[in-house]
């Protein structure tokens, strides 16, 4: 099904439950504003290649839009439309003064040389320089692309504006003004959540195992904090496939991960230098590492990951959501009736938006905060969101999902109700 009909239905089920004006849902149905560009490139070779890029600006009712670019070769339309929409309601769940935005490129980044990435993105920085800025739209990096990429983006818009403007994107190296924080921030925001959850169902962190899809920026950060508050990490996977502790052992995250530098992979087995272990530990394909025993499952790679499919044979008591849109609206259901906590994308992974919106204060203000204080100014957000969502379901007698969503949709109502009717 496509991920943006996943996403209105999320919103119209969500404005069942309160009392939304007919003409805020007409408006949160579309996008303000949609950029499509073709980008003709130079490869190395001396050949030309014409790249499609995308920009939606969801929703700028609460303020900028604000969301990440996507370097993927499934990139389209519809998945960036959703992608938005998601960041419109994210913003306004942990209540930053932000809209919704997302972009990509329909491109795989792992074929093309470092010289023929940097040229892609300022060809489409320079499409998108009237369209964005900080009291427009404001970027940040998303799947497979880095601080690297943010930063050839601020050069570009920087030289074609001829002025420095840091804040048209976060998460940016830390020379550029990135904020101290912000590559972990995601994972950092999840484990805040982790922490709250674990409290709500009375489990003991030590005790609690947990299984980790996705390890990329949000998966990797997420397991290797996790790890060291306590957790128990017994499985981990990657695009190629995962590994999976026998006895419920638990893993060093960062192991795993020097093992898959020196392999190119995850699998049943793993060394750290010369000691290897391979007893407590099996390999396991994409499709059984969702369905293995644990506690708390945590989705840290793609969309559409559990499905009316395989969401009868989910073990786990409750799912984090640190991807966006991992779970479809048939396995919503399903999982409910099963009594599996579903903590959704739009709470979950808003770690990440958060400590971007702190960057741009901190660009906007030209001073700069340790590290130590961003996460002091992120723990209360996340927990402040994490149980006004909680209350919401509570009252309701709702999901999570819908509880962020209703939370959400009443924040951005009245965003539009004060603008004004005409
Ligand atoms: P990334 O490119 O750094 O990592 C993605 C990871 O997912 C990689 O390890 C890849 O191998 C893995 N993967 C892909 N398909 C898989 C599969 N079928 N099974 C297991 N693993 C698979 O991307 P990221 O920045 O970590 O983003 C991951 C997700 O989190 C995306 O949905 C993204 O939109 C979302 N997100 C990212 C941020 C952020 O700050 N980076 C913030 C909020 C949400």
């Amino acid at each position: 099904m496509s991920v943006f009909t996943n996403a209105l239905s999320q919103l119209k089920k969500a404005s069942t439950y309160i009392n939304l004006p007919s003409r805020v849902q007409e408006i949160l149905k579309k996008p303000e504003r949609v950029l499509q560009f073709s980008i003709p490139i130079t490869m190395d070779n001396g050949s030309t290649r014409v790249f499609d890029g995308y920009r939606v600006q969801y929703s700028s009712a609460r303020g900028p839009y604000k969301g990440g670019l996507r370097y993927h070769p499934k990139v389209n339309l519809d998945e960036v439309k959703a992608l938005a929409f998601w960041m419109a309601i994210k913003c306004a769940v942990v209540g930053i003064p932000l809209g919704g935005g997302k972009g990509g490129i329909a491109v795989d980044p792992k074929v093309l040389s470092q010289g023929e990435l940097e040229r892609l993105t300022r060809a489409f920085t320079r499409r998108l320089v009237p369209f964005i800025g900080p009291e427009q739209d404001v970027l940040a990096p998303d799947v497979n692309t880095n601080p690297e990429v943010m930063g050839w983006l601020v050069d570009e818009y920087s030289k074609v504006t001829g002025r420095f403007v840091p804040a048209v994107a976060t998460g940016k190296p830390l020379a550029l003004g990135g904020s101290q924080g912000r590559t972990a921030a995601t994972g950092q925001g999840g484990l805040f959540i982790l922490n709250e959850l674990v409290g709500k169902l009375k489990l003991d962190p030590k005790k609690t195992r947990i299984i980790v899809q996705g390890f990329g920026n949000v998966g990797y950060y997420f397991a290797k904090l996790a790890h060291k508050a306590g957790y128990k990490i017994i499985g981990l996977s990657d695009s190629k496939g995962g590994i999976y502790s026998n006895g419920g052992a638990g893993m060093d995250p960062d192991h795993i991960m020097q093992d898959k530098k020196a392999r190119g992979i995850i699998a049943g087995c793993y060394c750290v230098g010369s000691v290897c272990d391979c007893e407590n530990y099996r390999s396991m394909t994409n499709k059984q590492i969702l369905e293995a025993p644990t506690d708390i499952l945590v989705l840290a790679a793609m969309e559409n990951q559990i499905t009316r499919e395989n969401a009868g044979r989910i073990k786990a008591k409750a799912i984090i959501e640190m991807a966006n849109g991992p779970t479809t609206p048939e396995a919503d259901i399903k999982l409910a009736k099963r009594g599996v906590i579903v903590v959704p994308d739009v709470l979950a992974n808003a770690g990440g938006v958060t400590t971007s919106y702190f960057e741009m204060v901190q660009n906007l203000q030209q001073y700069y905060w340790t590290e130590a204080e961003v996460m002091q100014k992120l723990k209360p957000i996340m927990g402040q969101a994490f149980k006004q969502v909680w209350q919401k379901a509570e009252a309701l007698k709702v999901d999570l999902r819908i509880a962020a969503f209703v939370l959400a949709l009443e924040r951005i109502a009245e965003a539009i109700e004060v603008r004004g009717k005409y």
